[in-house]
């Protein structure tokens, strides 16, 4: 076999291994996240390489947030989120080589679902645009209307809690039903 050829084959194994090497300790997570308040989203997502039981060498990520209507209608640019962590999975090797898979993606129950209020405004642009038109009217004020959405879920069905007995409860009901009239 000639010399040239021997390098040839040589260079073309030690790439072969080398890109077989990086899939097997390759690894991504990713988590999403949702802010309790203005229901806004948050995902990470890293890439990087590690052994299943090793430390693990960060190679890239980035973070891409979705803006909620709630948020970018209501809040202002110094609200401060509280992230509350919906679900991820993490993923170990690449292709044929994702032996080490933890897989999954999994809810630990942490976020409550949002009320019936922050799910009309989120979702309807009619109901969002009578909102606007009621803090314009003076009717009701941007701060109720925050904290309205957040109060917890059930709240407009369960009027003899104390949440679904107060004052917010009460003119959260009475919009609705204006709405419903309309
Ligand atoms: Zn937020």
């Amino acid at each position: 076999m000639k010399r040239k050829t021997k390098i040839i084959i040589v260079i073309g194994i030690s790439t072969a291994a080398s890109v077989l090497l990086l899939m097997a300790l390759s690894y991504e997570e990713h988590a999403s996240y949702e802010c309790l308040t203005c229901r806004c989203r948050r995902r990470t997502d890293k890439w990087g390489l590690c052994c299943y039981f090793g430390p693990s060498l960060k190679v890239w990520s980035r973070q891409v947030i979705r803006r909620s209507n709630i948020y970018k209608t209501l809040f202002t640019t110094d609200h401060q989120h509280k992230w509350a962590f919906v679900g991820g999975y993490s993923r170990y090797g690449s292709g044929l080589f994702s032996f080490h898979r933890v897989h999954g993606v999994y809810r630990d129950g942490s976020v409550p679902l949002m009320n019936d209020f922050c799910g009309f405004y989120e979702t309807f642009p009619a109901f969002r645009d009578f909102i606007q038109a009621q803090i314009a009217e003076g009717k009701l004020t941007q701060d109720q209307v925050c904290r309205i959405v957040e109060l917890p879920s059930g709240v407009f069905q369960d009027q003899n809690s104390p949440a679904g007995n107060s004052e917010l409860a009460i003119k959260a009901r009475r919009i609705f039903d204006e709405f419903n009239k309309m």
